[in-house]
């Protein structure tokens, strides 16, 4: 692997400044950030911002590629045309339709070692207590024989398992994976504060979705105000959040308010994107029988035309989501980096998510207008525009 160097950039620091100078890449680690940087592949970054490379924890697919049928490495061609240097294959269907997937996926990737986008799986269902946008016969009941099935289909590489806290046998799969190193999420859940808490201290520290699939709290009393578990969840700092940022699933004054509670530090930016995402307007099929989608542009989310236009995952890219979050809910490109890069490789434990001597060489280049011009992973130009 050669040595790389991203030239005269404007590029995005760890501790949030931007400074106009070179990246350097050797071996696929960041080695030096600073002036006169040269190297026997060079990339004129003139007049464009240097990021870290995108990191989407939650991805159905893209285009017409879906993680239920599609090979992981036309999935990752995607991803990089769109900014993506890390991403998580989200797989939502029945037990035994989830272990094929993940057997065929691994052997097509030689255990992922082939793709080295993928960081590992995420499994959203089976472990849920509604489908919502799914089938209800994607979920099941929690039992210790599926979960060691579906734990041998991963071979390791599973690295997010959504759970509902409320489902019997939710807090012992939470320690027996968190033991495992595998970050359980709270997901499509209408459990109650202290079935989430009780999660939280099994080891639960991310949560799907805020906001989308969970419910309003009811009165109790009346003329009190009622605490829900999004409540809990805004203010519950041992859980990262995630956000579909394109503005329809989450209202943007409910993303500013998840800002608040938050801080970046606590959130992650997801597409939850499925097919369709990144196509022009029209109707496409989804796989697996989930009917037919509208498309109306990256904002307007996959809706499902055959169950009354239900949003059915997001139309977003990663780039769409950076997008949107400097130019619809008003951050700054550090605010915007964080969210979309650093805080999920954090909580992911990947040494990526800031550009820093070290970390692994994953950089995207964007214009002013935050336009994708080139996509790097592990020094790797993988897409250039
Ligand atoms: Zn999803």
């Amino acid at each position: 692997m050669g040595c790389i160097s991203v030239r005269n950039g404007l590029v995005l620091l760890a501790d949030g400044r931007i400074d106009q100078c070179d990246v350097l890449i050797d071996s696929g680690l960041i080695t030096e950030i600073g002036g006169e940087l040269r190297a026997e592949c060079e990339i004129d970054a003139t007049n464009c911002y240097v990021l870290p490379g995108l990191v989407d924890l939650h991805v159905h697919g893209m285009g017409r590629e879906s993680t239920s049928l599609s090979s992981l490495a036309d999935i990752a061609q995607l991803e990089a045309s769109r900014g993506a240097t890390t991403f998580y294959p989200t797989l939502f269907a029945p037990p035994d339709e989830i272990a094929t997937q993940l057997r065929r996926h691994r052997r097509e990737t030689d255990d992922l070692r082939a793709v080295p986008q993928v960081a590992g799986f995420r499994l959203e269902s089976p472990y849920l207590a509604n489908a919502s946008g799914g089938l209800p016969k994607d979920c099941a009941p929690i039992s210790e024989e599926t979960t060691e099935m579906l734990l041998d289909a991963g071979g390791g590489l599973i690295k997010i398992w959504d759970i509902s806290p409320e489902l019997p046998g939710a807090l012992s799969t939470t320690s027996r994976l968190t033991s495992l190193g595998v970050v359980v999420s709270l997901a499509h859940t209408a459990a109650t504060i202290d079935q989430a808490r009780a999660a939280v201290e099994c080891g639960a520290r991310l949560v799907t979705h805020l906001f989308d699939t969970f419910r309003q709290p009811m009165e109790t009393e009346p003329g009190a105000y009622p605490a829900g578990l999004v409540d809990y969840l805004l203010v519950e700092d041992r859980v990262v959040c995630e956000i579909i940022g394109d503005g329809t699933h989450v209202h943007p004054l409910l993303v500013e308010k998840a800002f608040r509670c938050k801080t970046p530090n606590r959130l992650a930016f997801v597409t939850d994107s499925n097919v369709g995402a990144g196509l022009p307007p029209g109707r496409y099929e989804l796989p697996m029988g989930w009917g037919t989608a509208q498309i109306n542009g990256p904002n307007d989310g996959v809706r499902l035309v055959d169950r009354g236009m239900e949003l059915c995952g997001s139309a977003l890219t990663p780039i769409d989501a950076f997008r949107n979050v400097v130019n619809m809910f008003e951050k700054d490109l550090a605010t915007a980096s964080t969210v979309c890069s650093r805080t999920p490789a954090k909580l992911m434990g990947l040494n990526k998510g800031e550009l820093a001597p070290g970390r692994d060489g994953d950089v995207i280049i964007v214009t002013r207008n935050l336009n994708l011009v080139c996509t790097i992973v592990s020094g790797r130009i993988v897409w250039q525009i």
